[in-house]
């Protein structure tokens, strides 16, 4: 069996990346970029007010109170553009352009405006430079800001705009297609029947490639029936990047998504991992290029794989450069007991504690079908193989689940 770290490997190395597309600015939210970002102009483009108030040489007020004329106003979007001369003042606005002749600002609450705003009085001093965000201090023209494979959040979105991307160049989103096997689902408009229960890894799964920023398609649930399989996988693989089955690849009698993999002349690149839990997992590559991960079938072993697996697979694709979940370390608040034969991945809440030190407080859960524990987790605890009972308090690696 190989190790999860082997698996991810194989992983990364099996997925290529997708072409590249232009979209625009507004829908790049979640995408990877696929193109240096550069400014195109200084930032801030010129000398800039932080404050209201008025624009003055330093020198002119190191004896404050010193009253100053006021021979002219600056305002955002309409600069006073004249030479200021020395013993002067213009009244100036947040964001406007600082004047030439002027090397500081004095904030409003600082003066007072005299003899019907002809004269201010500033009450006092500043240093030379003060509330003034000089040229190009921020970032100069030319340079690069942000790099090909970093996830564009709300924040880049600002600088995108500022230097005028009205489209970027990102990686294309790959099209999952994701299918449920299971002769005991029903889907969650349907009231179980004996030995029934509703279909939830289809949602979950969906989720989390759109959590990737994948497009998906949700196809109806298969029974488990070989020809079945067969045709739903070789149907979804036509028009998908991915397929992502859940369930049907245990050693069970009615497990046959490995079989229908096998008769669709799929190339398996592993069907167990060392992983406690998601052993059975497969890694598979259709022959039209289509890639296939075949999830075992209770919930939180659905989670687990996908985010460990499906998503790398996802990330790289897109040209992500990170495309493994966070890890970090955490102190554990409660012991976790490991396993022999297989590394496990225990659903666990993190919190800080006063020091500023992460605390994973692992979920009490009932194995991996319990879904509704699972809802609370936010990160998994990493036990290697092997490893018994870990103590509270020792510190224990930890790896971030994507959050919505
Ligand atoms: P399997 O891997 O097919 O043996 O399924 C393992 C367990 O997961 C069984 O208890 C199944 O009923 C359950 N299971 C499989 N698929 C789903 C699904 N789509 N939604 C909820 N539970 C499922
Ligand atoms: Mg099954």
């Amino acid at each position: 069996m190989i190790s999860v770290a082997e698996a991810i490997q194989i992983v990364k190395e099996q997925t290529p990346t997708l072409q590249t597309e232009r979209v625009a600015l507004a829908q790049t939210l979640g995408r990877y970029l696929a193109e240096d970002i550069v400014a195109d102009s200084d930032l801030p483009p010129f000398d800039r007010s932080q404050m209201d108030g008025y624009a003055i040489r330093a020198q002119n007020v190191a004896n404050a109170p010193v009253s100053l004329p006021i021979v002219g106003e600056s305002a955002a979007g309409k600069g006073w553009h004249h030479e200021m001369e020395d013993g002067q003042a213009v009244r100036i606005m947040t964001g406007a352009p600082v004047p030439a002749g002027a090397d500081s600002v004095q904030q409003v609450e600082l003066t007072h405006e005299l003899q019907d705003g002809r004269l201010v009085e500033i009450l006092e001093s500043v240093a030379p430079g003060r509330s003034i965000v000089k040229r190009g201090s921020e970032i100069k023209a030319g340079e690069i800001v942000l790099r090909p494979g970093e996830r564009i959040n709300a924040a880049m979105l600002a600088a995108l705009a500022s230097f005028g991307y009205v489209e970027v160049q990102v990686g294309r989103r790959p099209r999952v297609a994701v299918m449920a096997t299971g002769s005991e689902l029903v889907s969650i408009n349907t009231q179980p029947a004996q030995d029934q229960i509703r279909d939830s890894n289809n949602y979950s799964i969906s989720a989390y490639a759109e959590l990737a920023s994948a497009v998906v398609e949700r196809l109806p649930l298969t029974g488990d029936e070989t020809p079945l399989l067969k045709r739903q996988i070789a149907k979804a693989a036509e028009r998908c990047d991915v397929v992502v089955t859940s369930g049907g690849v245990s050693m069970g009698v009615y497990d046959f998504t490995k079989t229908a993999l096998q008769e669709l002349g799929a190339e398996l690149f592993f069907e167990r991992v060392a992983l406690r839990p998601g052993k059975p997992t497969v890694f598979a590559r259709l022959p039209n290029g289509a890639l296939v991960f075949a999830l075992p079938g209770n919930p939180v072993s659905v989670s687990v794989t996908f985010n460990l697996f499906a998503r790398t697979a996802l990330l790289t694709m897109q040209g992500a450069v990170e495309s493994t979940l966070k890890e970090e370390t955490a102190v554990l608040a409660v012991g976790v007991k490991g396993t022999s034969q297989r590394e496990s991945y225990l659903p666990t809440q993190l919190t800080t504690n006063d020091d500023g030190q992460l605390i994973a407080f692992p979920l009490k859960w009932g194995g991996s079908s319990d879904f509704v524990a699972f809802t609370r987790a936010t990160a998994l605890i990493k036990v290697p193989k092997r490893v018994g009972l870990i103590a509270e308090g020792t510190t224990v690696r930890v790896v971030r689940l994507p959050h919505s």
